[in-house]
Order: structure tokens, then C-alpha cells, then sequence
């Protein structure tokens, strides 16, 4: 077979870059996909009990500052109107996160203003002083204290990493705001935001449909491209360590499990993701999907919940573990990607990068105008 670009992976890196070069440069692409499904880990579809549109691999919410990427993506969906608010649950009672003026207010039975909550936190702080934080709970210490850690950020982040967080580098914490007043939205890049009004898979069909574009679900690249002539360029979003056949050791990765369970009850949690801060219970947040469509007005008397467990499980990769060790390792298999000419990689699985969707169309779309269109 033959083809001018071939494009492994079918999530949001692979399909963006598919749906320039066929729109744009008029040349045909070929797109393999291991898993039955296009959208990567943006998929979502319709559970058949209740009804209710979820996330297969986990609750996404687009949102980004971008809009650039906003406006390219609103070319294939329209949004609703949800807006991103979490809640975390710690000894039986349930607080806001990120930590705002509500959840220090509540947690240490205060009344602040804004303005006093430096001074407040100061007397904390100054009992641990890490000027230069070297891990994730140094750092997490320098901004809340230690109570505050340990109720909020501690448990959660064992549970999750499945680490202690004198183990974990202290960037993952710079992704969670810490904010002295009530404003309770999840995300600080949040000017456009919401859910996909069709859902997360309906953009993928419509990047995908185009004449020039071939889609092969459940085809590993690995099985196939010895029988591929490519004219142009591969663009590769699978796992750079496997692409080099792990030559350099595998990069770790943290993987999430999803248990299914529907509600007897219309609402369970009312909201769509509750974190759980404690040691105990053994999942980290449990997902209501119903609640990521407030538009659609389910009529269903049942809820759709998915509990969340955190696991190591090198089949599916979902978290990179940015440690020394495996910052060493992508190093050496940057080195040998550069010298690879036929072939882009990019994503979240060919960095071995923590990025958000934004992110990642951003990057197609810039390695699409310096690397492919030039
Ligand atoms: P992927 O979506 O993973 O696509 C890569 C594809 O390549 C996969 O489908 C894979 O099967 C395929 N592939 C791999 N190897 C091969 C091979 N050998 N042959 C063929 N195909 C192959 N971002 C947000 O913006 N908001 C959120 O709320 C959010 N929540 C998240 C929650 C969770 C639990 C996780 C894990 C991520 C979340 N993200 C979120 C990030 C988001 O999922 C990613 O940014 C996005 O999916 C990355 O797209 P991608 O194309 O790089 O990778
Ligand atoms: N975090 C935490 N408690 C929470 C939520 C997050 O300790 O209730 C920490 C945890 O270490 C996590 C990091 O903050 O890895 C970033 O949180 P985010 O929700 O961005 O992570 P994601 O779920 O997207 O991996």
C-alpha cells in the first residue's frame, strides 16, 4: 500500500495533523489506529443502560487561553456552556479545590479575608521552611503549610502516583492553583472552556471525513509498516521508548483503572468529579458524568458513576512520571528521534509530555506549519 503521510495514532495530535494535510496540502494520508476506536483518549460514547454520554478514559474538559485553538476546533463542534468546578472530600466532609478562601475558611474554622490569609498561612509556613523545594511536598508545604498538605494534597497525591510526594518532582503541585479568594474554577487557562455539545468523538469524525484521509482502526503500526510505502513523512503519536524498541530502557508511566457503577439515584454526587483526599477509600474520584451535559436535560431515574483507581500498567499509558531518571532516558530517545528525517514525533505519548488537549492541537498545528507545510 502507499500513501503520502502515514499517521499513527487517531487522538487529537494524529487527527489534527490528518485533517491539515488532506484540507490543505490536498495529499492523502493514511491514519492507523491500534484500538476499535478514533479519538484517542479524548473518546467518549453513549453508555447503553442509562444513556448517558461519558468519557472511556477519563473525565475531559476543554479548556485553554488559546484562541487560536479555539477557533479551530470550533470549525468541528460547538460547546456547552459547563464550566469545571471540583470538590474533594477529606474526614466525611466535602471542601472546594483547587484550595481557595472557601476550603481554608471551612477547614480551619476561620472567617478570612483575602487580605489575611498570607499572614494566617505564614505562621504554618514558617514552622517548615523550604526556600528552594526540592519535591512535590516541599513545595506544597512552602505554599499551604502542612496541615493543609496533609489533608488535601498528601493522600491524594500517594493514591494517584502510588508515590509519596518526597518522591515526585515538584511541578506536577504547579498545575493546582492555591488562591486567596472564593474563586472556585478548576482551571487557570479557562477563557474558552466547556464540553463538546455532540461529545468528544463527533470532532473526530468530522476532522476524519475527507476524501483523501484513510482510517484503519485496530491496526498496530508495528504490524504494518513494513508494508507501507510512504512517499512524505510518518507522524508518529505512540510511545517514543516502544518506537525505538525501549533500546534505552522504558519510560515509566502511571496508568488509571475505571470502575462502572450506576446509581440508583438520579443525582448522586451533584457534580461531575469528586476527589477523595484520604488514604482510605483506596479510589482517588469518583466521575457523574450526567453532569458534563447540563443542556440535555437526562431524564434518566439512574446515574452513571465511574470510580477511579490509580495502577501501573504498561498497556496503557496515561500519566508520564517526570522523575530524573526518565528525564535522562527521553533524553537519549530525543537524541535518536532527531535522527530519524522521515519521521515527526508528537503528542502527549511521542513526548512523553503531561499535556492537556490545547496543548496538544497547539503542537499539530505548529509542527504542521514549520515541519510538514514548509
Ligand atoms: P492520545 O489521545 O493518547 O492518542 C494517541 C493514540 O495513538 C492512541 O489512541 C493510541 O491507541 C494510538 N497508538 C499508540 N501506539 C500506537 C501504535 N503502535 N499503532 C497505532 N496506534 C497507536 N486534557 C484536557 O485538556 N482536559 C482534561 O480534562 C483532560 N483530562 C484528562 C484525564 C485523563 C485521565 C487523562 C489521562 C488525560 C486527560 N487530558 C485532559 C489530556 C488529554 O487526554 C490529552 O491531551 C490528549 O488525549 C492527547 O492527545 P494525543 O493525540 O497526543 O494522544
Ligand atoms: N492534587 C491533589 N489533590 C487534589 C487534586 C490534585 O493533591 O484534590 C495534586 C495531585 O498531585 C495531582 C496534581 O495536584 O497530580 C495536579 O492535579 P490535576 O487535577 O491537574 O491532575 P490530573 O487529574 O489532571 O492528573
Amino acid at each position: 500500500m502507499e500513501t503520502d503521510y502515514l499517521i499513527v495514532g487517531a487522538g487529537f495530535f494524529g487527527a489534527v495533523i490528518a485533517n491539515k494535510i488532506a484540507s490543505e496540502l490536498k495529499k492523502k494520508v493514511l491514519i492507523v489506529e491500534k484500538r476499535d476506536h478514533i479519538g484517542g483518549n479524548c473518546y467518549s460514547k453513549i453508555d447503553e443502560e442509562t444513556g448517558i454520554e461519558h468519557h472511556v478514559y477519563g473525565t475531559h474538559i476543554f479548556h485553554t487561553n488559546s484562541k487560536n485553538v479555539f477557533e479551530y476546533l470550533s470549525q468541528f463542534t460547538e460547546f456547552n456552556s459547563y464550566y469545571h468546578q471540583v470538590l474533594t472530600t477529606h474526614n466525611d466532609r466535602v471542601y472546594q479545590m483547587p484550595i481557595n478562601l472557601e476550603t481554608i475558611n471551612s477547614f480551619y474554622g476561620v472567617n478570612l479575608k483575602p487580605f489575611e490569609v498570607d499572614d494566617f498561612l505564614a505562621e504554618e509556613k514558617a514552622k517548615e521552611q523550604y526556600p528552594k523545594p526540592k519535591n512535590l511536598e516541599e513545595k506544597a508545604i512552602s505554599l499551604i503549610g502542612r496541615p493543609l498538605y496533609e489533608a488535601f494534597i498528601k493522600g491524594y497525591t500517594q493514591k494517584q502516583w502510588q508515590k509519596d510526594p518526597s518522591e515526585l518532582p515538584a511541578s506536577i503541585i504547579n498545575r493546582l492553583p492555591v488562591r486567596n479568594n472564593y474563586d472556585e474554577s478548576y482551571f487557570n487557562n479557562g477563557r474558552y472552556q466547556g464540553i463538546p455539545l455532540d461529545g468528544y468523538t463527533a470532532i473526530f469524525e468530522r476532522m476524519l471525513d475527507h476524501e483523501l484521509i484513510t482510517v484503519k482502526t485496530s491496526t498496530d503500526y508495528f504490524s504494518i509498516k513494513d508494508k507501507i510505502t510512504v512517499n512524505e513523512k510518518t507522524i508518529y503519536s505512540g510511545p517514543i521508548d516502544l518506537y525505538f524498541n525501549y533500546t534505552h530502557g522504558h519510560l515509566d508511566w502511571r496508568s488509571v483503572r475505571f470502575e462502572r457503577v450506576v446509581s440508583p439515584y438520579k443525582d448522586f454526587q451533584g457534580t461531575s468529579v469528586m476527589n477523595f483526599a484520604d488514604e482510605s477509600p483506596a479510589y482517588t474520584r469518583i466521575h457523574e458524568p450526567r453532569h458534563l451535559h447540563p443542556e440535555r436535560n437526562y431524564t434518566e431515574s439512574q446515574s452513571l458513576l465511574f470510580y477511579e483507581y490509580s495502577e501501573t500498567n504498561p498497556e496503557e499509558p496515561y500519566y508520564p512520571v517526570n522523575n530524573q531518571e526518565n528525564k535522562v532516558k527521553l533524553e537519549r530517545y530525543q537524541e535518536l528521534a532527531k535522527k530519524e528525517e522521515k519521521v515527526l514525533f508528537g503528542g502527549r505519548l511521542g513526548t512523553y509530555s503531561y499535556y492537556d488537549m490545547d496543548q496538544v492541537i497547539g503542537q499539530a498545528l505548529s509542527l504542521f506549519e514549520t515541519q510538514i507545510k514548509s
